[in-house]
Order: structure tokens, then C-alpha cells, then sequence
């Protein structure tokens, strides 16, 4: 028997604008549950300049959280400690209060990392991959893909300014990073994986983020948009015989993370995964 909330349970706030359309609260709750721990997880839409104050005010009360745009930077600037994760990124969306210090961590990287390598099969080390984009989930995913040691990631993204910076942030670890203007000049070469992390596929009539004809030949496919049913590219991917797969186990696998931050125990991952939207499996 799960009892109600009392005065010792604990908040964990998603905090972000907005937030009305947010997963978080429904598979964060079910882990509560299942794991039988004493919170509750409420979605707070907050303006930038109650911010800070509030991420702050919702740790020294005991509680914790996640952080969702357009926040995450500010996040990373208000902890009193943070990852490495988050040093590297820039970007905090999981914060809680430890030794009475305001901690955060960026667990979109570990949830990247865990829904590549469930797509693949195979960890990054040693793969070539092709990024789409050079916003905020590329970073992470740039990060998780550089720490996790692959070979070359070449990014392709509509303003060549913004991956150039990208790139630039990471040089020097190992992997080959490269830019390129187009997915067409990469005709000929051939990529382990492809990850979208623009924003394309949101929105009905978006084109696809990779023309399935006249680019490179890639072996999967991620998209880190995730829509009911499948994604547009998903789907295009799948009907040419690519293994492929949406951002929903990238969005459940940082989740996971966080409970753990939060709560020090393992995440109930199967409680969490079947209160998500169904896939269509093919
Ligand atoms: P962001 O920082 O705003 O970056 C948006 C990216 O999309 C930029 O690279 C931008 O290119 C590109 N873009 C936007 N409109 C475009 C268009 N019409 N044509 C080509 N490129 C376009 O956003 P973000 O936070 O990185 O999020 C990107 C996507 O990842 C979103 O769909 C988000 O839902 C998803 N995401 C998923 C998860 C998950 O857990 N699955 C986590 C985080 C984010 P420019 O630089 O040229 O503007």
C-alpha cells in the first residue's frame, strides 16, 4: 500500500517553461511508486528570474529535481558543485542537495549514451557518427560520444557558425570532430550511426533531417525527437530496412539517472518504461 504524501514526503520539481506537455512527471511518479519511496514529482513552470531562487529554495527544503529549457545553462551557474558532465556542457537538468551543498549533473549524456548503445548493441568506442544539429541536445550527445570514445563525428547543422563552436568545444579528446555545410557532401561515406538533434519532426511538415537519397549510407539511426507513434524520419528509416529509434528511451534512460541522483537507489526502468507512450515495434 503506497501512502499518500505526508509532511515528510519529498518534492522533486521539474522546473521549465514550458512544462504542461512534459513525460517526466507520469514515468517519475510510477518509479516513485514502484520503488517505494516517499516524493512526489510536480511539474513548476517558472520564468527566468525566479529561476535560480527557486531551483535553490526547492534543495535547501529538502526536495530536488530536473531542469528543462530554457533553464539549463542558468542551472549549470546556480549549483554549488557540479559534474563533470556539467562542466563540460555547460547544461544542468538534475539537481539535488548533498552535505548542505546545491549539487547538478547533466544526465542527458548518460541518457544518450544508454539509448545509442541499446539502438546499436555496441557501445561508441570506435564508431564514425553523424550529428545533425548544434543546439543544446547535440552538446550533450557531442559529450556523451567524445567521453564514450568513437572515432569521428562529423556535424552537419543549418548554421555552420554554431557547429564550428560546437566543435570547437570539444577538440582535443581523441575523436576526430569535423563540420561539414551539407549531408550531401558526405555522399560516398558511410556512418556507423546518424543522430537528429535539431529540432525537425516536431512540427507536421518539417522535412525530413537526412534526405534518405544523395547523403552518406548510415548503419541506425537516432532521433532524439520523439512524437506518438513513430517519427517522421523514424518511420522513413525503418521502411528502407535501418535500424532506427526515437528520443523516448534517450528521455526515460536520463530519468533513470536522476532517480539514482535523487534517491541513491536503482531505477525501476521496466515501472517507468510502461507508463511511456506505446511504440509501434517493427
Ligand atoms: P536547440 O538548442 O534550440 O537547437 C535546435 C537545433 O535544431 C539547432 O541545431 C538548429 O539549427 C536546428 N534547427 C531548428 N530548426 C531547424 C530547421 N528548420 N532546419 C534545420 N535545422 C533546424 O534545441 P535542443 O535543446 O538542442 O533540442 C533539439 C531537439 O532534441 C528537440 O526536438 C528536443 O525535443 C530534442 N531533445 C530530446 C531529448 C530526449 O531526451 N529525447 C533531450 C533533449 C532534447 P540552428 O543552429 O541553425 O538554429
Amino acid at each position: 500500500m503506497i501512502p499518500l504524501p505526508g509532511a515528510s514526503t519529498r518534492l522533486v520539481a521539474l522546473l521549465g517553461d514550458p512544462v504542461s506537455h512534459s513525460l517526466s512527471p507520469t514515468f517519475q511518479n510510477a518509479a516513485f511508486r514502484a520503488a517505494g519511496v516517499d516524493g512526489v514529482y510536480l511539474a513548476l513552470r517558472c520564468g527566468a528570474a525566479d529561476f535560480p531562487s527557486l531551483l535553490r529554495a526547492v534543495a535547501h527544503a529538502g526536495g530536488a529535481g530536473n531542469v528543462t529549457l530554457p533553464h539549463k545553462e542558468a542551472a549549470a551557474l546556480a549549483l554549488d558543485w557540479c559534474t563533470d558532465a556539467v562542466e563540460r556542457t555547460g547544461a544542468c537538468n538534475t539537481f539535488w542537495l548533498e552535505d548542505g551543498r546545491v549539487r547538478g549533473d547533466n544526465t542527458d549524456v548518460e541518457g544518450f549514451a544508454a539509448a545509442a548503445e541499446s539502438l546499436l548493441g555496441v557501445p561508441a568506442r570506435g564508431l564514425r557518427v553523424l550529428l545533425l544539429g548544434a543546439g543544446g541536445a547535440a552538446r550533450g550527445a557531442l559529450w556523451a560520444l567524445v567521453r564514450g570514445g568513437a572515432a569521428e563525428v562529423v556535424v552537419v547543422n543549418r548554421t555552420p557558425e554554431r557547429a564550428e563552436e560546437l566543435v570547437r568545444r570539444f577538440a582535443g579528446e581523441g575523436t576526430r570532430l569535423r563540420v561539414v555545410p551539407g549531408a550531401e557532401m558526405l555522399r560516398g561515406e558511410r556512418f556507423d550511426l546518424a543522430v537528429n538533434a535539431t529540432t525537425l519532426g516536431l512540427r507536421d511538415g518539417d522535412p525530413l533531417p537526412l534526405a534518405p537519397e544523395g547523403g552518406p549510407e548510415i548503419g541506425a539511426g537516432l532521433d532524439l525527437v520523439y512524437a506518438p507513434g513513430e517519427t517522421p524520419w523514424v518511420r522513413a528509416l525503418r521502411d528502407a530496412g535501418t535500424p532506427a529509434a526515437d528520443g523516448l528511451e534517450m528521455l526515460l534512460r536520463q530519468g533513470a539517472a536522476a532517480f539514482e541522483r535523487w534517491w541513491g537507489v536503482p531505477a525501476p526502468l521496466e515501472a517507468m518504461r510502461a507508463v511511456l507512450p506505446r511504440r509501434e515495434a517493427r
